[in-house]
């Protein structure tokens, strides 16, 4: 089969396309005949070395398919089975293996691209703004890159819930595609800073909550804005990693909380994956989430893929089809 390699870290150009050898399913099982890879800033973070990963590497992560083959011991799905995982190791292939009980079955109706596109960024939205943070109706919170793949699905979900919603955006194209996600207000950052743009429209430190995948660029600023006791949620660093901090300071803002989760933590066991997968895809048969999927590529031209996603040309999700 073909896939996309890693034998070194480094920019783009360590991505390579390569044929190499089909992997077995092992017991408990399945290979899957990759339909769709889902492209996140984690593949980034392990192909530039900002997470450790065992080298060679097949990158990827996220994936749906057909299963190909079943390894012993599996009763809970059969060939031919439309399946899709977060914890399909080297999904940027054209087939890849998966552990039997961390995968889900694909519900008709959705395809496996909508599929691989909702899965992983469909559940980091749902527990961030249900777990992470609770938010409750009424609350004033935060939302970084409004129209990324997080981003977006994360507003349409703090809008069910009733909460007001600010978020920012770098272009006008973005705060369009926010805006359809049901933000309240929009703020380019690059013409206007945000923290004066909120404190504004609802006064000094009004936030419940700030929900940042940006990292570096935003954290301080977002600390500013808390309400007494309110929460940081810091889930990424797609400007660069936060410095270390120091705790005091949550004392002198306003005894705030600060959180670091991760989507692994929230769907640790089969019944916690079945359960977050069943309340994104509910959300999205009552229409309350769509999701966009933004750029498709051939899973070869991967490489392109993390450029435009690290240089924020993109929108939505990212798939590699193969
Ligand atoms: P996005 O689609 O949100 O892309 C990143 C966006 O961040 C860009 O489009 C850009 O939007 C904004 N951004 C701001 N500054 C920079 C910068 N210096 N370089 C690059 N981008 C920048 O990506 P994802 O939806 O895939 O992921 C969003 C974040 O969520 C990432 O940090 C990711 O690691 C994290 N994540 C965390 C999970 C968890 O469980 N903890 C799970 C999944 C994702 P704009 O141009 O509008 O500023």
């Amino acid at each position: 089969m073909f896939a996309i390699t890693v034998k070194r870290v480094g920019g783009s150009e360590v991505l390579e396309w390569k044929k190499i050898q089909t992997p077995e399913p092992a017991e408990g099982q399945l290979l899957i005949d990759i339909v769709a890879a889902g492209v996140n800033y984690l593949e980034i973070y392990h192909r530039s070395g900002i997470y450790e990963k065992e080298l060679p590497f097949v990158p990827g992560g996220e994936g749906a398919g057909i299963v190909r083959d079943v390894g012993p011991g599996v009763t809970k799905f059969s060939v031919g089975d439309l399946v899709a995982s977060v914890d399909l190791s080297g999904s940027y292939a054209e087939q890849a293996v998966v552990d039997a009980k961390r995968a889900v079955s694909i519900p008709e109706g959705l395809s496996g691209e909508l599929a691989a596109a909702t899965l992983l960024q469909g559940m980091t939205a749902h527990y961030l703004c249900h777990d992470a943070y609770a938010l409750q109706a009424n609350d004033l919170c935060l939302i970084h890159a409004g129209a990324g793949g997080v981003g977006r699905i994360l507003i349409q979900m703090a809008k069910q819930i009733g909460a007001t919603v600010f978020t920012t955006v770098s272009t006008k194209e973005k705060a369009a595609l926010a805006h359809t996600a049901g933000a309240d207000h929009i703020i380019n950052y690059v013409k206007d800073d945000f923290t004066q743009a909120i404190e504004q429209v609802v006064g000094k430190r009004a936030l419940a909550a700030v929900y940042d995948g940006v990292g570096a660029a935003t954290f301080d600023k977002g600390l500013t804005l808390l309400r007494p006791t309110g929460t940081m949620v810091l889930f990424g660093q797609s400007s660069g990693v936060v410095p270390p901090f120091d705790l005091g300071r949550l004392a002198t803002e306003g005894s705030l909380y600060i959180t670091r989760p991760t989507l692994t933590s929230f769907i640790a066991n089969e019944k916690a994956l079945e359960r977050r997968f069943n309340d994104v895809l509910t959300l999205m048969q009552e229409g309350h989430i769509d999701i966009q999927i933004g750029h498709r590529y051939r899973l070869k031209d991967a490489r392109q893929a993390h450029e435009d996603l690290e240089s924020r040309r993109t929108t939505g999700k990212l798939v590699l089809i193969p």
